[in-house]
């Protein structure tokens, strides 16, 4: 089959676009390289049946060229990373709501099934444990720049449950759970590859606020089995999925675990969020996916325990620095 991911050179996509050229799949990217790199493509690069073009995903031409192409779309494209998000708002929006119009619109008229990428950052601040994909959302005041991330992912699901509803597009939604694994970069906020970055480093591991607010994380391997799982299950359209994994730790149990493996010489220290982020930023305590209605449509349950994860980023990054 004929596959097209937005955001291709990006962590999840690069992994997604290995995986398909794996099972014999053509595949064709688009990636602006503002937070992706083509060096996370290398292993697939040269491979006949990958292609790639460098470039928008709010350029309507390009996107609807490559649509056309696919039978499948993935639209991974988005401006993410907390600290991102919170230091260029305005960009975060307009990417994330402007590149799911784009993509949606061209999907629709062609009718090609659609995987929208959302995250759970849009259950907000919701108390209700586990998050469940009927669950209400609860967002912070506007004042605080971090919840915009949250309402554009929102408004792209509203949009492509909207295709699904008015024009029957073939949409699938999926939000992700803090997804770690090879090729992520801590550069833009993410907790585990910037531990692993200081603990390799020798350096003093910064765990933000008191460190007691917990996470759960998903290995990207699993995360992208679920995503071609989705694809083969007619049911999947139309519908929202949680995706990642339910094992909960904490920040400061993380911090405990990459020091350990890493060598032990880093000291963890505490730092107050108004140091570590400019203003406008809130943090959620907990986060833990209901994955019910992902397992019984695709019979996925995570299996990659945490210290498995934290091994194989230690491992990547050990080989090719952060
Ligand atoms: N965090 C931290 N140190 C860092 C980066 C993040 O303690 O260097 C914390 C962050 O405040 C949050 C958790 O780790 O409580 C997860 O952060 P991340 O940005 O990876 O994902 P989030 O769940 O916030 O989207």
């Amino acid at each position: 089959m004929k596959f097209f991911i937005t955001g291709g050179a990006g962590f999840i996509g690069s992994h997604l676009a290995e995986r398909l050229i794996a099972d014999g799949h053509e595949v064709w990217i688009l990636d602006d390289l503002s937070t992706g790199a083509m060096t996370n493509l290398d292993g697939i690069l040269e491979h006949p049946k990958f292609h790639h073009r460098i470039g928008s995903v709010t350029n309507e031409e390009l996107v609807a060229e490559l649509v056309d192409r696919a039978d499948v779309v993935y639209h991974l494209a988005a401006a993410v990373g907390v600290k991102l998000i919170v230091e260029k708002p305005t960009h975060t929006i307009e990417t994330n709501v402007r590149g799911a119009e784009v993509v949606l619109q061209k999907c629709a008229k062609k009718g090609k099934l659609t995987f929208i990428a959302s995250t759970s950052e849009v259950y907000g601040k919701g108390v209700k444990l586990p998050f469940s994909e009927e669950d209400d959302l609860l967002f912070g005041s506007t004042t605080k720049s971090r919840w915009a991330y949250a309402c554009s992912k929102a408004i792209d699901e509203y949009l492509a449950l909207a295709y699904f509803r008015e024009r029957q597009t073939p949409i699938v939604i999926t939000r992700f759970f803090n997804t770690v694994g090879p090729r992520q970069i801590g550069r833009y906020g993410m907790v585990l590859p910037n531990f692993v970055r200081q603990g390799l480093a020798g350096e003093d591991i910064t765990v933000y606020g008191t460190g007691e607010q917990k996470r759960c994380f998903g290995y990207v391997g699993e995360v992208v089995e679920c995503l071609m799982r989705l694809t083969g299950k007619p049911e999947a359209i139309g519908q929202v999925f949680n995706v990642g994994n339910n094992q909960e730790i904490s920040i400061n149990g993380l911090a405990e675990l990459v020091k350990e493996k890493t060598g032990g010489r880093s000291k963890i220290v505490h730092v107050e969020y108004d140091v570590a982020y400019p203003d406008g930023f809130e943090d959620m305590e907990r986060r833990i996916p209901d994955l019910a209605k992902l397992e019984a449509a695709i019979g996925y349950r995570p299996s990659m325990h945490v210290s498995d994860i934290v091994d194989r980023v230690i491992e990547y990054q050990t080989e090719v620095g952060a």
